[in-house]
């Protein structure tokens, strides 16, 4: 019997008990995987920021959209492909085909539920190609409908990064450092951000962090701090701009995943 108490306290998939998980999950339910990083981010940010970052991005954008939009929120996947970090102790990572199984073991489980649409917020760069692959695996596998989203599109992959950081900010940067600054200040060291901008890339037309050439590379190739782009100029405030329109745009796209259908004959 459903009573009061029945009603969801919150949008996040792990907090419902089991009756309440048959009566609200359905055909029309969004299901969305935060996935984080554990892995070196430069002397002055910490090894949780990817985690964090995806994790508040979802969040907020679930929490605003989510009861328009039949949209649910499970734990971020803390752990995922940070190979290019393997040099640095302390980062923890997945192999590519490890990620690649759980990704599909999660999708597989997802399936079960009824939901059909299962979305990716990945705050980590490195990941994007294999969730790419993941996802086409996902619909052929198990039927879903699957999509990947960034809190920001990674400058190495087509997105933005600060002037200064000549496109180079793709990690431990500007952006990063100031979304740290805002969602957990407590954890960035100002002190010890340093500019550190790959000379040997700026002058590249091709071979360049997305140019036209793509290249594979580790975070130590650009010298030993392991970070890569010009974090000093870093503000909360500006980390507050970027978050801001972050969960604004996911909230949008989500409101379009809703009405996405596949296939579409
Ligand atoms: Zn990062």
């Amino acid at each position: 019997m459903s009573s009061a108490t029945d009603r969801p306290s919150s949008r996040r998939l792990d907090e419902l008990r089991a009756p309440q998980f048959d009566r609200l999950i359905s055909a029309s339910s969004i299901i969305v995987q935060p996935l984080g990083a554990v892995e070196q981010h430069g002397p002055h940010l910490p090894f949780n920021t990817d985690l964090v970052i995806a994790d508040r991005v979802a969040s907020a954008a679930v929490e605003r959209v989510g009861e328009a939009h039949d949209v649910w929120l499970l734990p971020p996947l803390a752990y995922t492909k940070s190979n290019e970090h393997a040099w640095s102790s302390g980062t923890i990572w997945l192999s590519a085909t490890t990620l690649l199984s759980v990704l599909d073991d999660i999708g597989r489980c997802v399936a079960q539920t009824g939901a059909r649409r299962l979305v990716f917020m990945n705050g980590h760069g490195g990941n994007s190609a294999l969730v790419g692959v993941a996802n086409r695996e996902l619909r052929l596998a198990h039927g879903l409908m699957t999509f990947l989203a960034h809190p920001g599109v990674p400058p190495d992959q087509g997105g933005e990064s600060a002037a200064h950081e000549h496109g180079m900010g793709i990690h431990g940067g500007a952006d990063e450092t100031s979304l740290m600054l805002h969602l957990a200040p407590h954890l960035v060291d100002m002190a010890a951000a340093t500019r550190n901008i790959p000379g040997g890339l700026v002058d590249n037309e091709h071979v360049r962090f997305g140019g036209s050439v793509g290249f594979g590379w580790l975070s130590n190739d650009f010298g030993a701090d392991g970070h890569i782009g010009d974090p000093t100029g870093a503000t909360a405030e500006r980390g507050e701009a970027i978050f801001e329109t972050a969960v604004e745009r996911f909230g949008d796209a989500l409101a379009e995943i809703a009405r996405f259908d596949l296939p579409m004959t």
